[in-house]
């Protein structure tokens, strides 16, 4: 019965089981919970270990800064909706 239990999106790595989710959020652990919203409006929860978000907040460091010395002083949290859907109507070639 450890259905309960998250796990990891990029490593599939479980979470330690807790009582609630916000424990698991909480400094003590660092996991992150990230909401995802279908086209179809279905929410998908998408929870990532302390490694794997760290890697992914410096995979998209790196992608912002393209190999330069560029200081790392900008704030990073605003993300933009930079992911089109797949199969969005833009068709250039039309
Ligand atoms: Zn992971």
């Amino acid at each position: 019965m450890d259905d309960k239990r998250y796990a990891c999106v990029d490593c599939r790595a479980r979470a330690p089981e807790v009582e609630t989710e916000y424990t698991l959020i909480s400094s003590r652990f660092g996991w992150r919970l990230t909401r995802k919203i279908d086209r179809d409006g279905t929410i998908q929860l998408e929870w990532r270990c302390p490694t794997c978000w760290a890697r992914r907040k410096q995979e998209k460091a790196m992608v912002a800064t393209p190999g330069e010395g560029v200081p790392s002083s900008e704030p990073s949290s605003s993300q933009r909706g930079v992911d089109l859907p797949p199969g969005s109507r833009r068709d250039p070639k039309r």
